[in-house]
């Protein structure tokens, strides 16, 4: 359960007489009550009962407010006469162009007027909402509920954070609405898993201190295996060692496995994710301006860590199996250095560049490493990669690259459904010319000029002929701009895309 929202669905009968019988000690103590208008402010069987001898007071107070049940907006009533709520809020839901995601958005916009901890009904007698819009609306309000202030020592004099907020949501049918939620349950702490990841200092979040709370995940049943230095230099994951040879904080990787297949021999799906936990450019080191954010060039591992957890707390039936990459690039006199050639453990040598492409060269030994040894249906990887990638597309989408058709599709349909977005750009042979190297196999740049897509094609060196999707998050996993759902810097965006993908197709 989210530690920032406790919420429970409730029959509508319920609601009535507690809300009226429940008496009225003193202010604040009877809470926030949320009802729904349509269009021209049409109200519900069950919001027009609930209110009933004060239905031409909000009528009245609609129509001084201009207030006609659009979406996206509110008429907020302090203490009304004849309503049995400290505050009533009337939310609007007419949308002339319904969105895919529209209930999700609707429970992040309610939380946002919601904040201080009193008591809240939602009384959700929306005409033909299902079962699972109900557990989306929950879903909505926890996604927006969430805060990291584990470092702030002053409390805000406005009582927000002090306590969960508790929310009854008053349905139709309560059991259909509470099966919907338990998935939603899952979704939302996984998302809050990874966005406490991201969120966390990079003194906090060292690669060996995010392997340990990766390997928490055993308490839902994810077997959890995390090599060191010396089994990944037994391996010959030489590529990824490089990137970490230069900080004081030992590199780490750690594969995570899911096994829900009715059965457990069936091949796996595998996600893969760049946990660089601080990203200084190395010898190629970046300008100070804005370093501080690339604590967050573990959004990649992040984000897979939090699906993981999503997968494994609603009792996915699906083999998964994932590996993320821990390290810290960092300035020193054993980092690698730019002219350096390494070998990597598909065989293939790299030279490197520039010490700042680190994220491909810590991808390129995972993805070999999966594809080698777990033969996947198929691998998605995830990474912070390019800054490239926010000049093509902004904090909207994130990039998509790949060798098969079929995946690309699925996960921009999913995209659409969950409102993280992904948008394809090319792959091909075409543009192995802008990575071959002088003196190695590749090189972990190649200019400027296409630099996100470059990257993917150096990826695509190291899947084989396995279906791959690279997702470049760069502009959607940290410092992406708040919406009705995420306030926080660290965003968990992917998990609820990869859940959804994974739900529609693997299972
Ligand atoms: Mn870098
Ligand atoms: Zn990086």
């Amino acid at each position: 359960m989210s530690s920032f929202v406790s919420s429970e669905f409730v029959p509508f009968d319920q609601i009535a007489p507690t809300a009226r019988e429940g008496g009225a000690p003193g202010p604040g103590t009877r809470g926030t009550v949320v009802v729904f208008a349509g269009q021209d402010v049409a109200l519900g069987g069950a919001s027009t009962h609930f209110l009933e001898a004060a239905l031409g007071t909000v009528k009245d107070a609609a129509a001084i407010a201009r207030f006609k049940g659009k979406s996206a907006t509110v008429l907020d009533l302090i203490a009304p006469a004849g309503v049995a709520a400290d505050r009533l809020l009337v939310v609007g839901l007419h949308a002339e162009k319904p969105q895919p995601n529209a209930f999700l958005t609707l429970g992040g916009f309610v939380m946002g007027k919601l904040k201080q901890a009193a008591p809240v009904t939602v009384i959700f007698d929306v005409p033909d909402a299902s079962n699972e819009q109900a557990a989306d609306f929950m879903l909505g309000l926890k996604l927006r509920a969430y805060r990291f202030d584990r470092y702030k020592t002053k409390k805000k004099d406005d009582g927000e954070g002090e306590a969960p907020v508790s929310v009854r949501i008053a349905v139709a049918d309560v059991g259909g609405a509470q099966l919907a939620g338990g998935r939603r349950d899952a979704l939302s702490e996984g998302v809050d898993f990874a966005r406490t990841l991201v969120n966390e200092p990079p003194n906090v979040l060292f690669p060996v201190e995010f392997a340990r709370r990766v390997t928490e995940l055993q308490k839902l049943g994810v077997d959890v295996e995390v090599l060191d230095e010396a089994a990944l230099e037994k391996i010959g994951m030489r590529a990824l060692v490089a990137v970490g040879q230069g900080a004081e904080h030992q590199s780490r990787v750690a594969i995570m496995r899911w096994n829900g297949a009715a059965d457990a021999d069936a091949k796996p799906i595998a996600f893969v994710g760049k946990g660089v936990c601080f990203d200084s450019g190395g010898i190629s080191i970046k300008p100070a301006a804005g370093m501080e954010d690339m604590k967050g060039d573990m959004a990649g591992a992040a984000c897979v860590a939090g699906l993981m957890h999503a997968l494994a707390a609603r009792n996915a039936k699906v083999n998964v199996v994932a590996a993320i990459g821990l390290v810290e690039n960092m300035p020193d006199g054993n980092a690698q250095r730019p002219g350096d050639i390494v070998t990597s453990l598909s065989g293939q040598t790299i030279e490197i560049i520039n010490t700042d492409a680190e994220g491909r060269l810590v991808l390129a030994d995972l993805l070999w490493y999966v594809q080698d040894k777990y033969k996947p249906v198929f691998m998605i990887d995830l990474a912070t990669l390019t800054g490239a990638i926010i000049v093509a597309l902004a904090h909207e989408y994130a990039g998509l690259f790949s060798n098969n058709d079929e995946l690309s599709e699925r996960l921009f349909a999913a995209g659409t459904q969950t409102g993280e977005k992904v948008w394809r750009l090319p792959v091909g042979p075409a543009y192995d010319k802008l990575i071959d190297s002088k003196f190695a196999d590749v090189k972990n740049t190649g200019g400027r000029h296409g630099g996100s897509i470059t990257a993917a094609q150096f990826l695509q060196r190291f899947v084989n002929d396995t279906p791959w999707a690279h997702l470049d998050i760069a502009g959607t996993g940290m410092g992406s701009p708040h919406d009705e759902t995420n306030q926080s810097w660290g965003s968990g965006w992917g998990v609820r895309l990869l859940d959804r993908l994974v739900a529609d197709h693997y299972e």
